[in-house]
């Protein structure tokens, strides 16, 4: 069982001279949280990343994230350490989907500067850097239904081959209600765009984003602090989509993540009372 072998890899390296620990998934897809108690700069691959109070940060590995990486930091003295560190490689499904409507598989010209600029909004709210840590509690699931897309996939969408499949997708009708796997604040909140239909960006803090689309309706408001639990949307069918589904997605900044090997609770039914 692929997914349960993913689930389970958390590593912890303890190097008393230096005092870093890392969390998380060494894996493409996979998030990793760190510290370094007395670090005054760490760098990924030689790219600053933030930090936090007592050396907090994290990072992400994109799909095709190369292998073999490197952390570098400096130390209250000045001294500059380094720790090379290898991810695990996987292998992605190929999704053929039939009965994309045409003007999501090849849009008409009339809408390229207006899928454009939904784009660039889009990047935006997932640039934001904030000094939350909400990216350090434990992530249920947002919506009870069928897992019906995984992250990675490679999508061809009437037989045309399409960029790959970043979301966790979770099928169930119109309406089903969905809830905030972790807390947060509403960074960016649309009903209508071209592509991902009813869409909604929340921030958890150093630059980690969740990203919920195909909603009927969007009911978190721009600028409002979630808990985990919330009612955010409700599941819908806009946008690029051959039925009814939540499209969850988790970024480090531009970094697709997976969210399957973060969400700690299989189960939504924690929610559905409330
Ligand atoms: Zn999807």
């Amino acid at each position: 069982m692929l997914k349960k072998t993913l689930l389970s890899i958390a590593l912890l390296i303890n190097l008393p001279l230096n005092a870093l620990e890392l969390k998380g998934n060494l894996i493409q897809g996979g998030m990793v949280t760190g510290s370094i108690p007395k670090a005054q700069s760490v760098k990924l691959n030689g790219q600053a990343i933030k930090l936090g109070k007592q050396g907090l940060f994290v990072f992400g590995f994109g799909r095709d994230a190369k292998l073999s990486h490197e952390l570098s930091w400096t130390d209250n003295k000045g001294s500059t350490h380094t720790q090379s560190f290898i991810i695990t490689k996987r292998d992605y499904k190929i999704d053929k989907i039939e009965g994309v409507a045409k003007k999501y598989v090849s849009p008409p010209k009339s809408v390229l500067a207006r899928t454009k600029k939904e784009a660039q909004e889009v990047r935006n709210a997932r640039s934001v850097l904030s000094n939350r840590v909400d990216f350090l509690e434990p992530v249920y699931r947002p919506a009870t239904g069928r897992i019906s897309g995984v992250y990675g996939s490679q999508r061809y969408f009437n037989g045309t081959p399409k960029r790959p499949h970043f979301g966790l997708d979770i099928a169930n009708k119109t309406g089903t209600q969905v809830y905030s796997p972790l807390p947060g604040k509403v960074v960016f909140a649309n009903s209508d765009l071209y592509y991902s239909g009813g869409t909604l960006i929340i921030d958890h803090g150093f630059g980690i984003t969740s990203t919920y689309i195909h909603l009927s309706e969007v009911t978190a408001k721009l600028g409002q602090e979630i808990k985990t639990g919330d009612k955010i949307a409700k599941i819908g069918a806009t946008g690029r989509v051959t039925g009814p589904h939540l499209d969850w997605r988790l970024n480090w900044q531009q970094v697709r993540l997976d969210p399957e090997l973060v969400m700690n609770h299989l189960s939504a039914s924690k929610f559905t009372n409330k």
